[in-house]
């Protein structure tokens, strides 16, 4: 699964790629949706790479001009099951190369033309080959010793000076709830007698969320208002919501649609994935504990959720998959929820970090203090399940739409990614480092997440930031 794009020793003539800490070295390439800051330019596609942008739409210009930018051999993945299947010829074998070195270019100029537009739903409806023919030839022109350096050079965009847009027109979005460690964690908020439920291990549980009030990092929100009861309370109250907490959780951003009706099986439900990106599901615990029975969240969820501008590929996060396992007394998933692959190397190590900064801690120049610490590698279910599970009953999945991982707590209390965790439920506050105490999030707070993928023998990737923060409610007219 791995191929040249991975290889640990590539570095690049964009200098701060190659530093060992950026989260865009030449392994990563991850995709956004950007122009300049304080410009009424369009939006448009493009790469990070070090502290820089690669603009899609500019180098769409530049590959017109310069038909040779791509130079070698087409992907091993889309060759692979074109040759060495049956007894070819010299002959055939170099027809059948050339025919694979057509379809590379066709596939390259349709992937940037879509890669160009001013949302990437084109270039996920595109699918995997499309997109790794796009990945391959921007990992060689971005190369140490590059031909195309100079051509590509004048697209670059510095990151410092970009402002960014939701990677995708966003269709449909459904927040999953994949962490058993949540899902217990907060159940015995809410049930104490019967923390995780039944169907549980059984169903990867989701709910469908709204697309509108879905932000890019640097997102602002006000405070919202709702419906809560007060413990011993005799009825409602219409109020900003006291209990304002976050999220930890990856989207998952799906690439190729399936039609209505028809179902995704596990073997090919990565084909229908484009990408993972960072998401805080900004969450009113007070307005959700009275609201979300019988048909679950709905106010409490949808005034705001947070996603981070990069979209990294699943070809970029190869290195970093993982065997995917249950402890042994649980049930095995069903069938349709499992295959050997998905046992083998169906999750993704990805670290995880939540940072809080108070109003207080950046007026005195203080950086946001780590909450909490994680992996996705403890998901109870993959991205694969989470599709095929999606797609079972014949739902159709569209380019573009997101899919949320639910909060992604670990199996300890400070690997919790979310406050109602962390503080269980309100009842022991956190300490930050200057001294303030947070239950809940207070109005000024900002919270950044950030997430990346490291192991030995494999270059460091990161997914940027995701940052969001609080504003006051709105207040409501004198009656
Ligand atoms: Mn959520």
């Amino acid at each position: 699964m791995l191929n040249e794009t991975h290889d640990p020793a590539l570095t690049s003539w964009v200098a701060s790629a190659n530093t060992g800490l950026s989260d865009f070295p030449i392994q990563n390439l991850p995709f956004a949706v950007f122009r300049r800051q304080g410009t009424d330019e369009v939006f448009r596609g493009g790469v990070a790479i070090g502290d820089q942008i690669v603009d899609m739409a500019a180098l769409l210009k530049v590959s017109q001009r310069h038909a040779e930018w791509l130079t070698g051999p087409a992907h091993p993945a889309d060759q692979a099951d074109k040759v060495d299947k049956v007894d070819q010829t010299p002959r055939e074998l170099a027809g059948l190369q050339l025919n694979i070195q057509m379809a590379l270019q066709m596939n390259l100029q349709m992937a940037l033309q879509a890669a160009a537009q001013n949302t990437l739903n084109d270039l996920m409806a595109l699918g995997p080959v499309a997109i790794r023919a796009l990945r391959l030839a921007l990992s060689r022109a971005l190369r140490s010793g590059a031909a195309q350096q100079a051509a590509l050079q004048p697209c670059l965009v510095p990151q410092a000076e970009a402002e960014f847009a939701v990677p995708a027109r966003i269709g449909d979005y459904t927040d999953f709830y994949t962490s058993v460690h949540h899902a217990t964690n907060i159940g015995k908020q809410f049930r104490p007698d019967q923390p995780l439920l039944p169907n549980y291990k059984w169903v990867p549980i989701g709910y469908h969320g709204r697309a509108s009030s879905i932000g890019v990092s640097g997102q602002t929100f006000r405070r919202p208002w709702g419906q809560t009861l007060s413990p011993g309370a005799p009825d409602p109250v219409l109020a900003p919501c006291k209990k304002l907490d976050i999220e930890l959780e990856l989207g998952i951003f799906v690439g190729q649609s399936n039609a209505q009706g028809e179902a995704v099986d596990m073997t090919e439900a990565e084909d229908h994935v484009f990408g993972i990106c960072l998401l805080n599901d900004w969450s009113a615990r007070d307005i959700q504990g009275w609201e979300y029975q019988p048909l679950g969240p709905f106010l409490s969820k949808n005034f705001a959720t947070t996603v981070s501008p990069w979209v990294v590929t699943m070809e970029a996060l190869a290195p970093f998959r993982v065997p995917f396992s249950r402890p042994p007394q649980d049930p095995p998933p069903l069938a349709y929820l499992d295959s050997p692959h998905n046992q083998q190397a169906g999750a993704f190590d990805i670290q995880l970090q939540v940072g809080l900064q108070t109003a207080g801690m950046r007026a005195a120049g203080q950086a946001e203090a780590t909450i909490c610490r994680t992996s996705y590698r403890h998901a109870y279910w993959t991205v694969a399940q989470m599709v095929t599970h999606h797609t079972v009953n014949g739902c159709n999945l569209q380019a573009g739409d997101l899919l949320g991982s639910g909060t992604l707590s670990g199996p300890t209390l400070d690997q919790a990614g979310a406050l109602i965790e962390l503080t269980t439920g309100g009842k022991h506050p956190l300490n930050l480092p200057n001294g303030e105490q947070r239950t809940w999030l207070e109005d000024g707070d900002r919270v950044v997440l950030r997430g990346w993928c490291a192991r030995e023998g494999a270059v460091r990737i990161g997914f940027g930031e995701c940052a969001g923060a609080v504003l006051p409610a709105r207040t409501v007219k004198a009656a």
